[in-house]
């Protein structure tokens, strides 16, 4: 499987809390699984934890059937949307884009022609390449944040709530996208999101976090049909 946490824990901020108290969790190839639960759930201490941001105090992480080797988040294989898309803002659309690559060692030319391929797919179109991030629209920054985070297939794509500071329209649009581009790619997903609908419309799989721990696991019909 491209993730599996075995007995996650990890204390939180204050003194005797936990962040996460137990959490097991296996995401399979090709799957859609979504964390989700209200604010303080654990969602984003878990997502940080699987990007090595973070390390966990009791069970361990497996990408790929390895342990995260001591890299980077760009030299792994992994890819990393967050509620911002965090763009270099001293680098042009295409270079953020293409960034994962460089990162690899591959050419100017190659990862330059991946990255307005993988740019073109999100909806950024290629006029708009050599722009400073700051030149574009919020939403269209997360498209671009998306194509960096895709643009060298990862075996695993981490979002912690890309959607959430997007407007109604923009969110379905970009919801839509990813939803028809994950399918296209065979993306494996690991997702966090306090809205349940959009979730449920993303996701094969929902795990529901309540204080560190999974509430209740399933496809979103059965999550709504057992509520
Ligand atoms: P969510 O993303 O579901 O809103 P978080 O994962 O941010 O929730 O937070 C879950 C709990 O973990 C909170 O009590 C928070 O204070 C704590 N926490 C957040 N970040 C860290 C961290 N880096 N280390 C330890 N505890 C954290
Ligand atoms: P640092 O601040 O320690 O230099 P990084 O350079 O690793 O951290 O990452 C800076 C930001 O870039 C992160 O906060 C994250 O939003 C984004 N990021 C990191 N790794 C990835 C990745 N693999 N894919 C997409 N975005 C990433």
């Amino acid at each position: 499987a491209p993730l599996v946490m075995e007995g996650i824990g990890k204390a939180g901020h204050a003194e005797g809390t936990q962040a996460l108290a137990w959490l097991e969790l296996q995401v399979e190839r090709g799957e859609f699984l979504t964390l989700l639960g209200p604010s303080g759930a654990g969602k984003s201490v878990a997502i940080e934890l699987v990007a090595g941001f973070l390390q966990p105090e009791a069970g361990r992480i497996l990408i790929k059937g390895e342990r995260q080797a001591r890299l980077p988040p760009w030299r792994r294989d992994i890819g990393l949307v967050l509620e911002q898309p965090d763009l270099f803002p001293e680098m042009d659309v295409l270079s953020n884009a293409a960034f994962p690559l460089e990162a690899r060692g591959m050419g100017r030319a190659e990862r330059e022609e991946r990255a307005a391929a993988m740019l073109e797919r999100w909806g950024i179109p290629p006029a708009l390449a050599r722009l400073r991030p700051a030149a574009l629209s919020p939403a269209r920054q997360m498209r671009v944040a998306m194509a960096r985070a895709t643009v060298h297939a990862p075996a695993l794509l981490l979002l912690d709530d890309p959607f959430r500071a997007l407007d109604g329209a923009e969110r379905e649009s970009l919801a839509a996208d990813l939803a028809r581009l994950r399918q296209a790619l065979g993306w494996t997903v690991l997702h966090a999101a306090r809205d349940p609908v959009l979730a449920s419309v993303l996701s094969d799989r929902m795990v529901v976090l309540q204080g560190g721990r999974a509430h209740q696991t399933g496809t979103p019909q059965a999550l709504y049909e057992n509520p």
